[in-house]
């Protein structure tokens, strides 16, 4: 790593929250996730510039999960996901129907919203 480039500040993984980095190698740079499981990252290197690391960050930043899906629409927006996987048995397959509970539970955990937040 160049000692004089600035690292300019990374949001959080859009996809599950986790802290984001610069990855770097002799010659490029891209942000990536660092959960393990995860494998979001910027599509592209970017050169080992100052110029390569601002718009690898300004990439990376632009893919935030949006402030308006606040807690009250994600607990929403998992009731409906759950709600069509309930109510459409027969319009989506068993995998579809997996996948809707799957991705309410992510949206859930991920707010840190559990089964009392969603009763009230
Ligand atoms: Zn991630």
């Amino acid at each position: 790593m160049r000692s004089d480039i600035l690292r300019p500040s990374l949001k959080p993984c859009p996809f599950c929250g986790s802290e984001a980095f610069f990855n770097a190698d002799h010659r490029s740079v891209k942000v990536q996730c660092s959960h393990e499981d995860c494998e979001a990252e910027t599509g592209s290197w970017y050169p080992l510039t100052q110029k390569g690391y601002d718009i690898a960050a300004s990439n990376w930043n632009k893919r935030e999960v949006p402030q308006y899906l606040n807690k009250v629409k994600v607990i929403h927006l998992g009731s409906a996901l759950q709600g069509i996987a309930d109510q459409f048995p027969d319009v989506i397959s068993v995998r579809q129907q997996k996948a809707l509970y799957v991705a309410a539970k992510l949206l859930w955990d991920r707010e840190g919203i559990d089964d009392a937040d969603i009763l009230s």
